[in-house]
């Protein structure tokens, strides 16, 4: 392991192998595995998990925006990526790097479908996302008439994929919910293939969903924050592995007097002797104000160290009375030890804010040194 000097983000690629190799156990050996590697690879570094996971044999890779796949194709990288959220502006970088868009409505349809007859594509693959209850993005079951109707008027898309993205499946309180959300997305399938033809590539779940609903995974899913190490469920704790740890040092012990008070707005005040240590991160790298006044814990030598009055910019301090540490020991996070999962919770968030809210100028650092 490293021996760290300020603030890190440790990436184990180790851990995303060991949990792409559990997910994929979790479905048929046909089943494609796209990663979701959208938000710089939840936080992480997007090129370097893309870059494992292709050395792995994923099969297709999903981002958000036509930016982050660009970056991507940049660095090297060259199996199929989905752009799950493009945007009218794209098109065209979407077709010069080769990346397939999922669309959602009648104007992105219309306005991808003349992109690619103005670059004289034929049978550009493109995925069409459907609407089943998230009511966030995607065609509604009535719309397959029109996009009959669009794509036929020329040879220009074929359609690889249909998805759909389910709204609760980490929710077993919501089954119903999730299966109705399953129910229409068959239906949906057997329409546009009856319509359409048949389609390489039916994908409706996530993370969660391979988890809880395996029955529902058609040709290909979609899997983020699990390759992550985070199943959103302790159930699956013991099969997962943190890939990111949060990991800083003690900058400077101080010892406060009874009645002193620590940090802006004198927010904490020592009820007796105190000794607390002020650590190298804040606001500004991702652990904002919410985590401080006691709320969160961090680890130093194995002890849980609540977070003390307000958390800075750039800093915040800990209450490290009766442990046992000095200036420079390490101090994690979350990662190793503590999950993000618990980390989050502290706040009231979950894994995937605190993840991808970890700035840039917190340096990635990797586990094993040659990683590939
Ligand atoms: C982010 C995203 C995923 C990945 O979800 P996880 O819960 O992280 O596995 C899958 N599909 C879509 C459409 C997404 O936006």
């Amino acid at each position: 392991m490293p021996d760290i000097h300020e603030t890190v983000l440790e990436i184990d690629l180790g851990a995303l192998e060991h949990n792409y190799r559990f997910l994929r156990s979790r479905i048929k050996p046909s089943t494609k595995f796209m990663a979701v590697v959208k938000a710089s690879g939840y936080g992480s570094d997007a090129l370097a998990i893309a870059n494992k996971l292709v050395s792995l044999g994923i099969d297709a890779l999903a981002v958000a925006y036509a930016s982050e796949g660009i970056a991507l194709r940049e660095g090297g990288i060259r199996c199929p990526i989905l752009v799950l959220h493009p945007q009218v502006g794209n098109f065209d970088e979407i077709i010069a790097y080769e990346m397939e868009p999922s669309l959602y409505s009648a104007r992105i349809l219309k306005g991808f479908h003349q992109a690619a007859r103005k670059a004289a594509q034929e049978g550009y693959p493109v995925h069409l996302k459907f609407n089943t209850g998230l009511n966030r993005l995607g065609f509604w079951e009535t719309d397959v008439r029109f996009i009959k109707e669009e794509i036929d008027a020329s040879g220009a898309l074929k359609i690889k994929g249909i998805l759909s993205h389910l709204g609760a499946s980490e929710d077993l309180d919501e089954k119903e919910f999730t299966q109705r959300q399953i129910a229409l997305f068959s239906k949906i399938v057997e329409e546009v293939e009856r319509s359409l033809g048949p389609i390489p590539l039916k994908h409706l779940l996530n993370t969660s969903g391979i988890l809880n609903y395996p029955e529902a995974q058609w040709d290909m899913v979609r899997s983020g924050i699990g390759v992550y190490g985070y199943g959103n469920d302790p159930r699956f704790d013991p099969e997962l592995r943190p890939v990111v740890s949060l990991k800083t040092v003690i900058s400077q012990l101080h010892r406060i007097e009874p009645g002193e008070t620590v940090g802006y707005n004198r927010a904490y005040r020592a009820d007796g002797h105190r000794t607390t240590a002020t650590l190298p991160l804040g606001h500004a790298d991702g652990i904002g104000r919410q985590y401080g006044q006691g709320k969160a814990s961090v680890l130093v030598q194995g002890n849980q160290a609540p977070i003390i009055g307000n958390v800075c910019m750039d800093m915040l301090m800990i209450d490290v009375t009766g442990i046992d540490c000095k200036e420079g020991d390490e101090v994690i996070l979350f990662g190793e030890g503590q999950s993000a999962d618990q980390f989050a919770s502290y706040a009231g968030t979950i894994s995937y804010e605190l993840l991808t809210g970890i700035a840039t100028r917190v340096k990635r650092i990797y586990k094993d040194p040659n990683p590939l």
